[in-house]
């Protein structure tokens, strides 16, 4: 094992713990009745779990199946992509499997112009402002300021 390899390691699960800290927090604020978990991932890791290939390739997702969010990559983790992700499982939690089929329904419209996806940028923006101070401080505590 290399010196890279371990603190890269080191690195994924300090940002791993923060995001769960996080979400953890923000699930009880928003009455969320299933928080999900969050796991981060080296890049090579989540395209070959996930099944992702270049060019599709996102940045994090949410499964409903096993209720987690995934990103991509420690240093991308953040709160607003946190809060979308969450999002999604909101629309997971209340819709169901309507959520699935209006989502599936919009998959040949740009990825920006989705009402899912519009949904979760303004539910982003509405939060962001409110919990920045609470992400800075999990962050900070863990060490993965950006
Ligand atoms: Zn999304």
């Amino acid at each position: 094992m290399s010196k890279t390899w371990i603190g890269e390691e080191l690195y994924r699960r300090r940002a791993e713990a923060a995001a769960n800290e996080f979400i953890e927090k923000i699930s009880k604020i928003l009455n969320v009745k299933e928080p999900p978990r969050v796991r981060v991932m080296l890049p090579k890791q989540f395209d070959e779990e996930l099944g992702f290939k270049e060019p599709n390739v996102p940045a994090a997702c949410y499964n409903f199946i096993d209720n987690t969010i995934y990103i991509r990559h420690p240093i991308i983790v953040d709160r607003k992509i946190l809060l979308h992700e969450l999002c999604h499982c909101l629309q997971w939690e209340e819709k169901g499997l309507k959520h699935l089929e209006e989502a599936y329904s919009q998959l040949h419209l740009p990825h920006c112009q989705r009402t899912t996806e519009r949904e979760c940028k303004e539910f982003e923006e509405m939060f962001d402002g409110k919990i920045k101070r609470l992400w800075q401080r999990i962050a900070k505590k863990y060490g993965v300021l950006p």
